[in-house]
């Protein structure tokens, strides 16, 4: 159901929705709180000035407004509690002052001024906690959007009518004791009490895990059934020529990808492989690998970037690696030209194009195949299955490679991506220096200027990472510009500087990037908005604020963004204190090892971890501390699933026409 179907959700709160990913009734619902909070009446006897004071009482005489000057009102009024008169003094919320009424019952929330018996308040409720302490749900939020504002609409859409069904079968919730679904939804926003919500919140871990396993057990069994799957003849030996051709050797992990990877292209099954491994560790180059031998078979390969800068990035590298053979590569961006667009589709449609290279776009406006037998997704994590839609090919199943510089240990790959085979690049190509990582506090600034000026005299570039204070595109302006101006201070006699930010348009940015990649300017600026994926083998130096603020693996990945070459680089990590979490990327530069303790101890502090990694987009289930649950749903929907597909179970038509969306050929 549509947002606005809730009482008071207006065209204006569907657009602030929608900066949380909320469109729909449902998906408000299961915007789950991040954390709560217990109110419970304040000891009054033990306060000291300044303490936190939630205590009941009733509104004595008429409360008073008064304006101090423009932007600043306060009400003021008193209150007799059971042990004493106090006066409340709230600022700003001038919208309370027709429900504050003489012999109202309040419950006031504040600081307590002992010195004048007065209670600055944050906080007026108007229902008594008497001796029962009341747990809140508080959300996560974003500008002109309160927890409290969210609360209320997901109260009202709960205590109404929705159209949330669990995929979680009879019998397996009375397993485990469940109570029914919209009975733990309830409990999740609205706890009765601790141990409700603990159970709710079980539950609905639970569901989630479920849920999400039952489709990737589905998708594994249609891609073992897929009839359209190709098969081809591997041209050995052109291949074997077209490596030793390479500027380099391949590492030993590399030529083991290379093998499997082949080796499934060969099969008359549908690839769906994930190739992992560390930004740097050459991921790419096999990628390239296996779109040769998808041309020498006479097959179009698609090769799809996050981003536009890298797309570009990726076509110039094939230009380069592809010279002297005779295969036709286009590059598809939002940028291509209309005339030269439909040239593209055209002979993309016609066969005359073996390897399209582009952006998600590439296959969100139904470009037609020839012949599509490969797609190579880098950073998608998961290919989406209903963008697999999107990709008109006659009868053919493409195999899909998917990259991610995101690598995650074998054991809870093989969970997470349960339909898809995993190879790993753990060696790095030889004779690259480990990145050298420092930590610095604010308080250390001239210490990073002096390192950040040594690489500019030796002609070094650098990269700058801004703050990223919220998700606000005004605030990542901000910061940008803030920062840029700050360098520029610092650098601007002697050297160039630039940034790249999301408001620009891809022409600007590309233009930015130009100019960096050409040495045109010594410093860029940016945050990881932008994701700086770019490949300047001079640039040697990382500088990353508010560190603290990112996940680990983000931050090695940032780091990764230095040492592509034989030059000594460094990464300067900023934040306003140390950091614990922050010292293990100094001593360690495995990706897989940050991986393994960032899944360990994930917790606050990483708030573009939803962002960077599809596998974390669970609402409320945490792959590594819910893993054991995870192994139980995992076997839980390989039951189910089996029973269901084979008519052993009845009652679940909705399940099945939900997996059924997950079909691509149809
Ligand atoms: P990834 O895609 O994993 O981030 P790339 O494939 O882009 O890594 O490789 C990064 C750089 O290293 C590229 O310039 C690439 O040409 C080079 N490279 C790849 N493999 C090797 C190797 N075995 N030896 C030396 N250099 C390599
Ligand atoms: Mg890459």
């Amino acid at each position: 159901m549509q947002l606005d179907t809730i009482s008071g959700i207006g065209p204006k709160t569907v657009e602030l929705f929608k900066k949380l990913s909320i469109t729909t009734k449902e998906e408000l619902i299961k915007f789950y709180p991040y954390k709560y909070e217990i109110l419970k009446k304040s000891d009054f006897r033990s306060l000291s000035n300044g303490d936190k004071i939630i205590i009941d009482g009733i509104i004595e005489g008429q409360p008073m407004l008064i304006y101090l000057h423009k932007n600043l009102k306060k009400i003021i009024f008193r209150i007799s509690t059971d042990k004493t008169i106090l006066n409340v003094t709230i600022y700003n919320q001038t919208y309370l002052y027709d429900s504050l009424k003489y012999g109202k019952e309040v419950t006031v929330i504040g600081k307590f001024d002992k010195v004048k018996n007065t209670i600055i308040a944050s906080d007026i409720r108007f229902e008594l906690l008497n001796g029962t302490p009341k747990i809140e749900a508080k959300y996560h939020t974003t500008n002109g959007l309160s927890s409290k504002t969210i609360a209320k609409f997901i109260n009202t859409a709960i205590d109404g009518e929705f159209d949330l069904k669990s995929f979680v079968p009879k019998y397996i919730a009375d397993k485990y004791y469940f109570d029914s679904y919209k009975w733990a939804i309830y409990q999740i926003h609205k706890p009765m009490d601790v141990i409700s919500l603990k159970h709710a919140r079980q539950q609905l871990k639970y569901d989630e895990l479920f849920t999400y396993l039952l489709k990737i057990s589905y998708m594994k069994r249609k891609i073992v059934e897929d009839k359209f799957a190709i098969s081809r003849k591997i041209n050995k030996s052109q291949i074997n020529k077209f490596i030793k051709n390479l500027p380099f050797e391949l590492t030993e992990d590399q030529i083991k990808a290379t093998e499997e990877i082949l080796q499934d292209m060969s099969k008359k099954k549908r690839m769906n492989r994930l190739l992992q491994g560390d930004v740097g560790s050459g991921k790419t180059v096999i990628a390239f690998i296996a779109i040769y031998a998808n041309y020498l078979a006479s097959y179009q390969s698609a090769f799809m970037a996050p981003t536009e800068i890298l797309a570009k990035q990726h076509y110039e590298e094939a230009l380069k690696l592809f010279e002297g053979i005779d295969i036709k590569i286009e590059l598809l961006t939002s940028s291509t030209t209309k005339k030269k667009k439909e040239i593209i589709l055209k002979g993309l449609e016609n066969n005359e194009i073996d390897l399209i290279i582009g952006t998600q776009s590439l296959i969100q406006n139904n470009v037609i195949f020839n012949n599509l037998a490969l797609v190579i997704t880098d950073e998608q994590h998961r290919f989406g299955v209903n963008q697999r839609n999107n990709l008109k090919e006659k009868a053919i199943s493409p195999d899909v490679l998917s990259m991610s510089a995101t690598p995650i240990p074998r054991t809870y790959a093989l969970t997470i991506y349960g339909d898809m085979d995993v190879s790993n690049i753990k060696t790095k190509p030889v004779g690259r220096k480990e990145v050298i990582t420092y930590f610095k506090t604010e308080k250390e600034m001239t210490d990073v200027l002096n390192m950040m000026k040594i690489e500019l005299d030796n002609k070094h570039q650098i990269y700058v990472i801004a703050p990223m204070i919220d998700n606000e595109e005004d605030e990542e302006l901000m910061s940008v510009n803030k920062m840029e101006k700050k360098m520029n201070y610092a650098f601007g006699r002697l050297f160039k500087i630039g940034s790249i930010h999301g408001k620009m348009d891809s022409k600007e940015k590309e233009k930015t990037m130009n100019d960096f990649t050409n040495h045109k300017l010594d410093i860029l600026v940016s945050t990881t908005v932008i994701e700086v994926g770019v490949n300047v083998a001079n640039a040697s130096m990382i500088v990353i604020f508010n560190a603290n603020m990112f996940g680990l693996s983000t931050l090695h990945q940032l780091r990764g963004r230095v040492g592509r070459s034989d030059i000594q680089s460094y990464c300067i990590m900023v934040a306003d204190k140390p950091y614990k979490r922050l010292e293990m990327l100094q001593d360690c530069n495995d990706g897989f090892a940050i991986s393994q303790y960032d899944f360990e101890n994930r917790g606050e502090g990483d708030l573009f971890g939803r962002r960077q990694s599809g596998i974390m987009s669970f609402n409320i289930a945490n792959v590594s501390k819910d893993y054991k649950m995870m192994l139980k749903a995992k076997e839980d929907a390989e039951d189910f699933i089996d029973k269901l597909l084979n008519n052993k179970i009845e009652g679940y038509d909705y399940v099945l026409d939900e997996l059924h969306k997950l079909d691509n050929l149809e």
